[in-house]
This record gives C-alpha cells, sequence and structure tokens, in this order.
C-alpha cells in the first residue's frame, strides 16, 4: 500500500491572478526545505500539494518539515487508492487495520471533487463505512462521537483515505519570498525571535541584526544568538546575521550621557545602524520586539523617541501582546528553551537603576548630542561581521 502527503494551502487562494506566481514561490520552498531531507516527486492541483516521497521511511520527517512552510495550513498522509470504489475499500480495510482495535467507534466521510466519478459523497461513505464495518466485527460505526474519523477523498490523481486525527495544522501565512525583505533586530531574548517569526509568516524574507558587547557579553551570548536565529532560519530557510560590535557607544554613552538616558540612546543607535545596515541589503523595514509597556524603554513616549531616528517603517508585531502570548509563541515556534538560557545581553550588562519612563526627546537629543554619533555609527559599521545561519537540524 502506497502512502503519501498531501499538503493544503491557505491565503494564495485569494490571489486572483497572481495565484500562479505564488504557487510557484511555495513549491520552490518545499523543494528547498526538502532537499537534503528525502528524494520526492511533487504536484499540485487544487490548492493541495501532493507529495510522494521516495523512501518511505523518511515520510515522517518530510511531514514535520513541511509543518514549518508558511503558506501550508493542512498536512496529512494518506493511503492512495484507485478511482474505483472496490479498490478504496480494499485499500481503506488495510489501511487502517492497525489502528481498528477491539471496541472503538467509527465514522467514514466522503468528499469527492472529481465529480466525474461516479459515485455522489454520501454512497462512498455508505458503501466505505458499510463494507469496513462487517470486515471488522470488532469495531462499530458511530456517527456522533467516534474514535476514528475516516476520510475518503476522490480527487483529480486518485482517491485517498486518512485519518482525521492525522492531519496537523500547518503555519498558515504567505509564502517565504512573497512579500519583500526586512530587517530583524534579534536580541537573545524571548520577544524579538517571535516578532521575526510573525513577520516573516507574512511572507516577508529576514535579515537579522544583533548588537554585541564584547567583552561585557561572552562567546557563549553569540552562540545564543546564532541558535535563536537558525531556529528561525527552520521556518524561513537561511538567514543573513549581522553581528554588530556595540561595546565602545556603549561606553561613550556611559561616560557621556546622563545615567537615566543610556538605555534610550543605545536604542536609537541600534535603530540607526539597522537602518543603514538594512539600507544595503535592500530591506525595507526593521522588525523589533516591543510590546507597550512591557519595560520602561517600552513606553509610547520611549517608542516615540527611539523610533523617530529611522526613515523607514518599523514593524513591532507583538506591540499589543502580553508577555504570556508571547512566551506560548516563543514555546509553539521552539525557541523558548534557547531565549531563557542565562546568558548576559548586551542591554543587561549596561542598564541604568532608574530609567526614565516619561522622555522627551528634545531632552535625549541634548544629550545625545555630546557624542560624535556619524563617527561612532561608521565605525561600529566597519567593525560588522555578516554570518550565514542555516536551519537548524539541517
Ligand atoms: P527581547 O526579548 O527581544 O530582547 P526585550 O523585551 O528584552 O526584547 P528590549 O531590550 O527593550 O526588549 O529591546 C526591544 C527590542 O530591541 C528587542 O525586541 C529587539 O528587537 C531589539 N534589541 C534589543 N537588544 C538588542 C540586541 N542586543 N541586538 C539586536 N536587537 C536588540
Ligand atoms: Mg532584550
Amino acid at each position: 500500500m502506497k502512502e503519501i502527503i498531501l499538503a493544503k494551502y491557505g491565503e494564495i487562494i485569494l490571489k486572483g491572478g497572481n495565484r500562479v506566481k505564488f504557487e510557484n514561490i511555495l513549491l520552490n520552498n518545499i523543494r528547498n526545505s526538502l532537499k537534503n531531507v528525502a528524494e520526492f516527486n511533487m504536484r499540485l492541483a487544487q490548492a493541495t500539494v501532493y507529495i510522494d516521497v521516495s523512501d518511505s521511511e523518511k515520510i515522517d520527517l518530510v511531514v514535520e518539515r513541511l509543518s514549518k512552510i508558511f503558506g501550508l495550513v493542512a498536512i496529512t498522509k494518506a493511503a492512495v487508492a484507485n478511482k474505483d470504489i472496490e479498490d478504496i475499500k480494499r485499500v481503506a480495510k488495510e489501511y487502517l487495520e492497525p489502528d481498528f482495535r477491539d471496541g472503538l467507534s467509527f465514522k467514514v466521510e466522503a468528499k469527492r471533487s472529481d465529480k466525474q466519478f461516479p459515485l455522489k459523497s454520501p454512497e462512498i461513505c455508505f458503501e466505505v463505512g458499510g463494507f469496513l464495518d462487517d470486515e471488522y466485527p470488532n469495531v462499530r460505526v458511530d456517527v456522533h462521537n467516534p474514535d476514528i474519523n475516516v476520510r475518503v477523498e476522490v480527487r483529480d490523481f486518485g482517491a485517498y483515505v486518512y485519518r482525521m486525527e492525522n492531519k496537523i495544522q500547518g503555519q498558515g501565512g504567505m509564502p517565504i519570498g512573497t512579500g519583500s525583505k526586512a530587517t530583524l533586530l534579534l536580541s537573545g531574548g524571548i520577544d524579538s525571535p517571535v516578532a521575526g517569526h510573525m513577520i516573516s509568516k507574512r511572507g516577508v524574507t529576514i535579515d537579522a541584526v544583533n548588537f554585541f558587547s564584547f567583552p561585557y557579553t561572552s562567546e557563549r551570548a553569540k552562540e545564543k544568538v546564532i541558535e535563536l536565529a537558525s531556529i528561525l532560519a527552520q521556518y524561513t530557510s537561511k538567514i543573513n546575521l549581522y553581528i554588530v560590535p556595540f561595546t565602545e557607544i556603549q561606553l561613550q554613552i556611559r561616560d557621556n550621557c546622563p545615567e537615566e538616558h543610556m538605555t534610550l540612546i543605545m536604542r536609537r543607535f541600534m535603530m540607526r545602524i539597522s537602518e543603514r545596515i538594512a539600507r544595503r541589503n535592500k530591506s525595507l523595514a526593521l522588525v523589533t520586539g516591543e510590546s507597550v509597556g512591557q519595560v520602561a524603554s517600552q513606553t509610547l513616549a520611549a517608542l516615540d523617541v527611539t523610533n523617530s531616528v529611522v526613515d523607514m517603517p518599523i514593524l513591532q508585531p507583538l506591540i499589543g501582546m502580553d508577555k504570556n502570548e508571547i512566551i506560548e509563541r516563543s514555546r509553539e515556534i521552539g525557541a523558548f528553551e534557547t531565549s531563557i538560557l542565562p546568558y548576559e545581553d548586551c542591554c543587561t550588562v549596561f542598564t541604568p537603576k532608574h530609567p526614565t519612563t516619561n522622555p522627551q526627546r528634545a531632552n535625549i537629543e541634548r544629550t545625545e548630542s555630546r557624542l560624535d554619533v556619524e563617527a561612532l555609527i561608521d565605525k561600529a559599521l566597519e567593525g560588522v561581521e555578516r554570518i550565514e545561519v542555516f536551519p537548524k537540524g539541517n
């Protein structure tokens, strides 16, 4: 008996005249993500990608990869039958044998998208359900609350049988590469990886920038950021990570500016430098992980002070989320355990005891003007290191 994977896409369906373009990007992303995993054939019809994996032992690994591809909304393995009711019955019987254990109940649902098929959906249910009921006296039919939901689909290329319970949810969103590029300010914390995931889910390619304060922050802190980028890359494919040396800027701020302004001036430098890196790499926006009121530097007044130095859109997808919601997302994407590793971040090393919560742009600008902002930015940019980060597990 042969098993293949059916992967259904979501929002692309709304794309009208551009649909084929979006479909091709999705197929390309799937090809890329699977190229080191298994050999396979793939085709697309009726908003569903059919993936036929040559080595059946690799099929679960392929499903796991597909579950991280933006654009797909549902993924399931299914047994393949000919478009012939007797063959469908035969395949269903064999496929369900391991699941039909004593005392369980089942129900058959059918969908006929090939209208040439001689039996209508209710007739398919009746035929297949009756047959399974006869063949397996140890199980019974229950149409209201069955243990096992059997699904039969008669489609263009063939007929398919699977258990609804085995169908998994995809990531949703739009395929990466359909939505330009943005640059993520990636710290070692919980929030920014989630922010990156949310924007890339909309089809946006992501570059990442990290500010690093050697020797105040350790090599392990850097490895942690690379690890987070590689977790994110599981969803986006390879990520270019730019590591910016930040120590000199931080020391200059510490030595010349009031302590309570320290964080905000640091954040302004981060935004400016990120914008430069973004423009060099044809990124059209910055992405950061703030949520209103989470800390002193994320009040609306503080966001005004930090965001005003940049002249490109700043995407802050977590802006209205609670910490608990962000943590839940972080767990879902598999970043949480890495994010909470206790290595110091460039900001934690230089945190003021009493940061201002209601800062005025003019005041910050005045104290910041004691520094040679442009020269410091240029110097930091000279020291940027680029790392190509590949998906974790590849
Ligand atoms: P996170 O959990 O993402 O670190 P946070 O709640 O600690 O966020 P802040 O430290 O105020 O928030 O930083 C706000 C945003 O600024 C972060 O979400 C991130 O996008 C960016 N950022 C902060 N520190 C760095 C850094 N060292 N390198 C790159 N980006 C940073
Ligand atoms: Mg942080």
